[in-house]
């Protein structure tokens, strides 16, 4: 999940912010979640032993297979009642352990689009030197599991296996057809990135109303409580622009203005003083309408105001100009591009034949890599200079829209498990595989339900764990959630 960490810079602010009383109070689970995380009803014992098989098979990018791993979700899928006809595998030859699975549960309505559930298998790498237990195998210890992939993201995983299989075995028709694709390639870029492959190649297969897949969740105040609850809608995307200059150069002795060096340092100024266009989304709108409520402090009031006022009226501008001074809410509010690497000249006393810089943006969902590159080069205004994109990672996606359809149920089962506490949309400035099925029309979601403390609970990093309490009751969340998305 590349978007948990933004996710958190996020929260950051609400948390660090200066909180009304009511939303002081309201921290917490319901006593019907505290039961819930306790684990030790018959079928959380079954689950329990599914996400230890999960952290337990090594699906990193050196040293694992998600290939392997999902030869044993097959297993229990058909020992759960599923034939061929439900089961697909794939895999391309160059990447043979970096294949997925897709398994889909016939539902009993013709008028009702699916709904998919997305999990990525892979993880990131990690060294058993380098850790204190060892990553590959669950180890449960002083309310934690631990181990790679605890959070990242098999908990979700296991979620959606076990949900499938169980409702399988049960005889459970839902109305809607429910879908789960498991993935490989999700954490490394030069990967076989399997939701990718799947939206360009078998958009048939994942054909959906919509889709489920990490990047949501809540956030803990570090001491247990649950002070937060986020929905994933919609991501930024990340292009890299150059700017090249290039000159016959010469002797140092001897210099003229015209100097590629220059070209550079001058347009970069100009970068740095341009400043993208306010930009609001459905979901934008949404984080800062409840985070402003919940705050009754300038920032907060600044946040309803923009939420609000008409982009362009004296109130959005002046709001604007508060919520910039935070550097989140900045990022958040408009396309940004900043200069990140420089490079030029050959020897202290020469001219520079050669000068460069990247610009990294940051690009509001809608907004095409081209049009940014436009107005790079309007700003820069310098026939001079040749700006490019570098390759692109993946498609552009439109941000999915922030519906009543996608939201009512998520209200209602955040009160019901965590009462009190506030549900914030969020945009983040990272990037799940969300974005492949964005790109071909399927809006993808990240619930909320599971939660993390303050420090990231090791992702991607060292000792990676997650609470005991969070896998069992996010588990029971996210099966209420796709039960209601699933029958309505
Ligand atoms: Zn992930």
């Amino acid at each position: 999940m590349r978007a948990w960490l933004a996710g958190f810079v996020a929260m950051g602010a609400l948390a660090s912010g200066a909180m009304a009383s009511g939303a002081q109070a309201a921290t917490g689970l319901s006593p019907q979640a505290v039961e819930i995380g306790k684990g030790t009803r018959p079928d959380q014992v079954e689950f329990r032993a599914l996400y230890k098989e999960l952290v337990e098979t090594d699906t990193s990018i050196t040293t694992g297979s998600c290939t392997a791993l999902a030869d044993k979700v097959e297993v229990h899928l058909r020992a759960a009642g599923y034939g061929d006809a439900q089961i697909t595998r794939f895999a391309v030859p160059e990447h043979p352990k970096e294949g997925g699975l897709v398994v889909v549960l016939p539902g009993s309505s013709k008028a009702l689009k699916p709904i998919l559930l997305l999990g990525h298998l892979d993880v990131v790498v990690a060294k058993r030197e380098d850790w204190t237990r060892d990553p590959y195998t669950l180890i449960e210890e002083g309310g934690y599991f631990y181990g790679r992939g605890t959070s990242d993201m098999k908990a979700m995983d296991a979620t959606w296996i076990d949900l499938m299989t169980r409702w399988k075995k049960a005889g459970y028709t839902p109305k809607r057809t429910v879908k789960l694709a498991l993935t490989c390639g999700e954490e490394t870029s030069w990967a076989f990135n399997g939701a990718n492959w799947l939206a360009q190649n078998r958009r048939d297969l994942i054909d959906a109303e919509f889709a489920l897949n990490e990047g949501g969740g809540g956030r803990t105040d570090g001491k247990g409580n649950v002070i937060q609850q986020s929905l994933h809608v919609g991501e930024k995307f990340a292009v890299n622009y150059q700017i090249v200059a290039t000159n016959p150069g010469g002797h140092s002795s001897i210099p003229i203005r015209d100097n590629a060096i220059y070209e550079i340092a001058d347009a970069l100024l100009k970068v740095r003083d341009y400043e993208f266009p306010l930009m609001l989304s459905d979901t934008t709108r949404a984080y800062f309408g409840k985070l402003g409520a919940s705050r009754s402090d300038a920032i907060g009031a600044a946040m309803r105001t923009i939420a609000s006022a008409p982009i362009g009226s004296a109130d959005s501008k002046a709001a604007e100009a508060t919520l910039n001074t935070d550097r989140s809410f900045h990022s958040m509010l408009r396309t940004t591009c900043v200069a990140t690497l420089i490079d030029g000249g050959h020897a202290n006393n020469a001219l520079p034949q050669h000068a460069g810089a990247n610009i990294n943006c940051r690009v509001f969902p809608g907004v095409s890599v081209e049009a940014v590159q436009a107005k790079l080069t309007e700003i820069i205004a310098d026939p001079r200079l040749a700006i490019t994109i570098e390759k692109l990672r993946g498609p552009v996606a439109k941000a999915p829209p922030l519906t009543p359809q996608i939201l009512a149920p998520v209200e209602r089962l955040v009160a019901q498990y965590f009462p009190g506490v506030p549900l914030v949309p969020t945009m983040s400035t990272g990037a799940t595989d969300g974005i492949f099925l964005e790109a071909v029309g399927i809006p993808s979601y990240g619930p909320p339900g599971g939660f993390g403390d303050p420090d990231g609970n090791g992702v991607h990093g060292l000792n990676e764990r997650r609470s005991v309490a969070s896998l069992y009751i996010g588990r029971d969340f996210l099966v209420d959630l796709v039960k209601d998305y699933a029958n309505h």
